[in-house]
């Protein structure tokens, strides 16, 4: 008994047997005697289905009426999902996000929360109603609605979860946890009982979408312990938390992200300062730069590639024609970055050139590599990016496991 913050995704509520399915779940951890929060995504492909719609009529639309589009997505979950709870007899009551007491931040599309005014939510649970509440939304100081960004419903639950000191939050998804690769595209990808935070925040971050990476960040800030499992198959899923038993892997996972964008400065005059007026620039626009390389200097000139995420790439050349002379700038966007995480590596010399090897006997060129404590991550053709997966995965990741 106690508070349970339960998160349902988009496929989880895609259809009216789905809700029903979701219900169900809902409303047997309620009859055990828990309170319960409710968070949902919108249904299916709803959120891209509205941003196609507003492609349709307006590319560049201000991002204050994306976040007004976007924001009907979940409202249409919370009602159905409440209409259903309803049906089964039990007592229920939708909120939206601003309902719910989210205040964000500003940045429309991808607003932060600043905090949770936890009055509504509390009265709703003192008076024994199940509380479903819309994921990915909140509030400004202006009254205007706001988005958390891509996959925002797994923050907001941790947010309530951490807001209101609940006992348990739990993650429902399409798959059954959190696996050494998405098992979707690798045949061995085998489920992990536990991961660290920081080891899933780095999963998140390089690709793996099982899970937000803000949310594992604030998980982890406010001590949430998370549980992410399936909601069409009760089976225990996957623990993310501060220590995990290390059952013997060296790594914990592959990831693959395509969204980058490779930029290159060729015969960049090698003159001191120059490195900081380049990012500074770019930092001045808010584009974020991953994975910067630099050759040694010859003849008086150097060259500098670095990664950004894919929208960035274009970006950034037309910033750095505007301020660079008598250089080549170029981007390319069919490359994709391939990683591997797990706090096993730190202890163990030769884990890099395992991963190379296995790049190497799959015949796949790497044209970056950038490494940290916990993971290595390379860059390398887009096309070979699913082969780069399985071959890692498969040198890495025991069969018996
Ligand atoms: P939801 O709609 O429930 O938020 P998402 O589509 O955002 O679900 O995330 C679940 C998907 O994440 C899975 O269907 C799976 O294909 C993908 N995925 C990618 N990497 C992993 C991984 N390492 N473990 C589990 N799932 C992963
Ligand atoms: N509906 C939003 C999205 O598709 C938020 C989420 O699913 O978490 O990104
Ligand atoms: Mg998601």
């Amino acid at each position: 008994m106690g508070l349970i913050v339960q998160k349902f995704g988009g496929s989880s509520v895609a259809n009216a047997e789905r809700v029903m399915n979701v219900a169900r779940i809902v409303t047997d951890t309620y009859k055990k005697g828990n309170d319960v929060i409710v968070v949902v995504s919108a249904q299916g492909d709803t959120t891209d289905d509205l941003i196609e719609k507003a492609n349709e009529i307006n590319p560049n639309a201000a991002k204050r009426e994306m976040d007004q589009l976007l924001t009907a997505g979940e409202q249409i979950s919370i009602s159905l999902l409440a209409m259903a709870i309803e049906k089964l007899g039990f007592p229920v009551i939708s909120l939206l996000g601003w309902q719910a007491g989210f205040n964000t931040n500003s940045i429309y599309t991808a607003a932060r929360i600043k905090n949770i005014r936890p009055n509504r939510l509390q009265a709703e649970i003192a008076k024994h109603n199940i509380v479903v509440v819309a994921g990915f939304q909140g509030i400004n100081r202006y009254d205007d609605l706001t988005t958390l960004g891509r996959g925002g419903s797994d923050t907001s639950a941790v947010a309530i979860a951490a807001a209101l000191k609940a006992d348990k939050c739990q993650i429902f998804t399409d798959v059954e946890g959190v696996y050494t690769a998405d098992p979707r595209k690798v045949e061995n990808a085998k489920k992990l009982k536990e991961i660290t935070y920081d080891e899933m925040l780095e999963l998140a971050t390089l690709g793996a979408q099982v899970l937000n990476n803000r949310s594992v960040e604030m998980a982890k800030k406010y001590g949430v312990e998370l549980e992410v499992l399936s909601s069409l198959n009760p089976v225990p899923g996957t623990i993310v938390k501060e220590v995990a038993k290390m059952e013997k892997m060296l790594i914990r996972g592959v990831t693959k992200d395509k969204d980058v964008a490779l930029v290159s400065i060729l015969n960049l005059q090698d003159t001191p300062g120059i490195a900081f007026k380049i990012f500074s620039k770019l930092s001045s626009k808010n584009i974020n730069v991953d994975i910067i390389l630099q050759s040694i200097g010859r003849d008086g000139t150097k060259d500098l590639v670095f990664t950004v995420s894919k929208d960035n790439g274009p970006v950034a050349v037309e910033l750095l024609e505007d301020m660079l002379d008598n250089c080549t700038i170029k981007c390319n966007t069919e490359v994709a970055k391939v990683s591997i995480v797990g706090a096993g590596m730190e202890s163990h010399p030769g884990t890099a050139s395992k991963m190379f090897e296995a790049l190497y006997e799959s015949n796949i060129n790497i044209q970056m590599i950038s490494t940290s404590e916990i993971k290595i991550s390379v860059v390398i053709d887009a096309e070979a990016a699913d082969r780069a997966v399985s071959a890692v995965h498969k040198a890495f990741i025991p069969n018996e496991l």
